[in-house]
């Protein structure tokens, strides 16, 4: 009961935090900073996306993607450019979103080709090529963590 800071009586504390909760599912949110919202949303809802910073719903089957609780704004998949990776249908789905390197073609180099590591990957598909990764990738970071994920999941699949 008394894990959830709501139990007492700082409400203010309680406010800050459920900032980062998605309106739709309530699940918690990752933090992605506004330029990077402005290259993902579509172009006709840029305007939109004013200075805030926003969070992502990072829930796989939930519609919602960008959103802005003080601002009442929420941008569901559809009105994001690229497919996210985490979400349930995505397609493709990228791994690498700056060289547009998908899951898929990751795992085909770990099986097909042997790689082992990020590094193998790189050399075998050009991933991470002239990263922008503020602008391309959907949280602003860099894939290096997804390419990873994919790696492990060839390597599992072997
Ligand atoms: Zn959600």
């Amino acid at each position: 009961m008394n894990k959830c800071c709501c139990g007492n009586s700082e409400k203010s504390s309680c406010d800050i935090e459920k900032d980062n909760l998605c309106p739709v599912c309530g699940k918690q949110g990752a933090l992605v900073k506004n330029i990077t919202v402005k290259h993902m949303v579509l172009d006709e809802l840029m305007e939109q996306v004013s200075d805030n910073d926003y969070f992502l719903c990072m829930d796989e089957e939930c519609d919602i993607t960008y959103y802005n609780i003080k601002s009442n704004i929420k941008f569901s998949k559809q009105q994001v450019k690229v497919p996210l990776w985490f979400k349930k249908d995505a397609n493709p789905k990228y791994a690498c979103y700056c060289s547009k390197i998908t899951e898929e073609q990751v795992i085909n180099a770990v099986i097909k080709d042997g790689a082992k590591s990020v590094k193998d990957v790189v050399v075998l598909t050009g991933a991470m090529k002239n990263s922008q990764c503020q602008k391309n990738n959907p949280l602003g970071k860099c894939c290096h963590q997804i390419i990873q994920d994919a790696i492990d999941k060839g390597l599992s699949m072997k």
